[in-house]
């Protein structure tokens, strides 16, 4: 475990783990890690090519035969024990996320909590997998139904959750029978090796679980490899879209989660106070860098938007930003990267250029002692619909107010979005929260909740250009993503002494 100990160390190598161990793989490509708090070099990592990516689908596809026979309850056993390795270890993989993401320790000991709960869910798999059974379906015939594993499993994960979106594919996949490839971010790699390790300590066979690193060369082995079964996406939409339809095209079943920009609607009778509050934390928190983050606050009526402008100023222009390692209580970090801050910050010019009201502007904000990628939050008022910066994802500490004469413009703009993951609405009136949860066209709706994250037993997800195939993450559709249905219909001995003659029609039950 040493090498994903290190602290911030330009040796550090970032190798690939393939078969139970560290591989440096045939690769000639690397690309340095950086602290985004420092912007300094802290290691390298390997980048898979075309052989050592299928190095690694060949340890999946020869552990496989093995594992799938193992029964789900030493299976759970893994997990359980895995899940107590990660518990004592979560300071230290947490510095490691803070270090190579940038957001604040405290963020990424939640997030990792977050990935626990799916271990956790994962643990129950024998309970999962009981499967279904019809007593008598016809005179002397019986079916059941059973969950096989699917076989040699790929993932494919974004940098903003390194350890946690990870953890909402492989729990699950391999509770299920099946053997996974992990292609993390290589922009934050660290992580995905320690969980490697820790899985090994917890008694999973080798080959069962293999860590990729890498881009384009190996996700694409990856999405056409006829070895690999199924593929479990995270990431932007461009590339979630590519990765959906040529993993489709290869014959593979794919979920691909992308983009976001998150609406949460404050309603007249909102506490403007709270509902600040709430879109501070979700608005900033991690920098703005999660799918799930508010990117615009919807406020109904001019004198909500005005009281919460009001309330939000102060509070964006107060952040507590900075180096996560070197202090504790902090709000926000910096962004992953140099090129990730001048993309941010261009939004934050366009979004002049275009007409808002930039009640706070994070670029003038300056951080002197600081040398990484930080920048300010930023307020816009008077936002439209017809502008990029409402349109598109900036991915940053940037929140947008757009100001709505109602509550049925409030539901059409979100509905017309053309992201669906999060939203949220702020009220104290039952019925319009109802009518919201029913109406609007995204997979996971808060009700006085800013940041609707489902619990690992219920399934992560969204809807329209957020997600592409029909299943989501974890929970039930994560158990149904990583299984195969097979029905067993069977007719015994008796039916067969009474001398069951050749039927040519379609077969009915009598
Ligand atoms: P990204 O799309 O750039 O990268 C995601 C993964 O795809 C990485 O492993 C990367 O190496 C790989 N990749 C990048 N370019 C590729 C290409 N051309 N071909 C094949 N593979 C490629 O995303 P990111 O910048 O790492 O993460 C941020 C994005 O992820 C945001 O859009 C965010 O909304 C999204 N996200 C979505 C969810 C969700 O649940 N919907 C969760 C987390 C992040």
């Amino acid at each position: 475990m040493a090498q994903a100990r290190e602290s911030d160390n330009e040796e550090r190598v970032v190798r690939h783990f393939i078969n139970g161990r560290e591989a440096a793989g045939s690769g000639k490509r690397s690309l340095p890690i950086h602290n985004p708090a420092s912007g300094r070099i802290i290691g390298t990592v390997n980048l898979a090519d075309v052989a050592t990516t299928r190095q690694a689908i060949a340890a999946a596809r020869e552990a496989l035969p093995g594992w799938s026979r193992v029964t789900p309850l030493n299976r759970a056993r893994v997990m359980f024990r895995f899940r107590d390795l990660v518990e004592q270890h979560a300071d230290d993989i947490s510095r490691l996320i803070t270090m190579e993401h940038g957001k604040v320790f405290e963020d990424a000991r939640g997030e990792l909590t977050r990935g626990l709960e799916v271990v956790e869910f994962a643990c129950g798999i024998p309970q999962l997998l009981k499967g279904e059974h019809s007593l008598n379906v016809g005179t002397d015939v019986d079916s059941h139904s059973m969950m096989q594993p699917v076989g040699v499993c790929a993932g494919i994960t974004p940098f903003n959750f390194p350890a946690m979106v990870p953890m909402w594919m492989f729990p699950v996949a391999i509770a299920c029978g099946n053997t996974f490839v992990l292609k993390p971010s290589e922009k934050d790699p660290g992580v995905s090796l320690y969980l490697a390790e820790l899985l090994r300590e917890a008694g999973l066979p080798d080959g069962v679980f293999n860590v990729l690193h890498g881009d384009k060369e190996a996700v694409d082995v990856l999405l056409t490899d006829p070895d690999v079964a199924a593929v479990s996406f995270v990431g932007s939409t461009p590339i979630a879209e590519y990765v959906y339809s040529t993993g489709c095209a290869h014959g593979k079943r794919v979920q691909a989660l992308g983009g976001a920009k998150n609406h949460l609607v404050v309603m007249p009778d909102a506490d403007p106070e709270q509902a600040a509050s709430a879109l501070m934390g979700a608005g900033y928190g991690s920098a703005g860098e999660r799918c799930m983050a508010i990117s615009v606050a919807v406020a109904v009526g001019d004198r909500v938007a005005d009281a919460l402008v009001e309330e939000l100023r102060p509070r964006v222009e107060g952040l507590r930003i900075g180096d996560g390692l070197a202090e504790r209580g902090l709000e926000m970090g910096p962004l992953i990267s140099r090129e990730h801050l001048d993309k941010v910050t261009g939004y934050v010019a366009l979004g002049i250029e275009e007409g808002a009201e930039a009640v706070v502007d994070g670029r003038q904000r300056t951080f002197p002692e600081l040398d990484g990628y930080f920048t300010g939050g930023t307020l816009f008022d008077r936002v439209t619909t017809d502008m990029r910066i409402y349109r598109e994802e900036i991915f940053g500490p940037v929140l947008c107010v757009v100001r709505v004469p109602d509550y049925d413009t409030a539901v059409r703009i979100v509905n017309e979005h053309e992201f669906g993951n999060g939203t949220a609405i702020f009220t104290r009136d039952g019925d319009a929260a109802r009518q919201f949860s029913q109406d609007i066209q995204v997979g996971m709706v808060g009700v006085n909740v800013p940041i609707p994250v489902p619990m690992a037993f219920h399934s992560f997800g969204g809807w329209k250009r957020s997600l592409f195939g029909p299943l989501h993450m974890h929970g039930p559709d994560g158990v149904r993503f990583y299984t195969r249905m097979k029905t067993v219909t069977a007719r015994w001995p008796k039916g067969v002494r009474a001398g069951a003659g050749s039927e040519f029609f379609m077969p009915t039950m009598k």
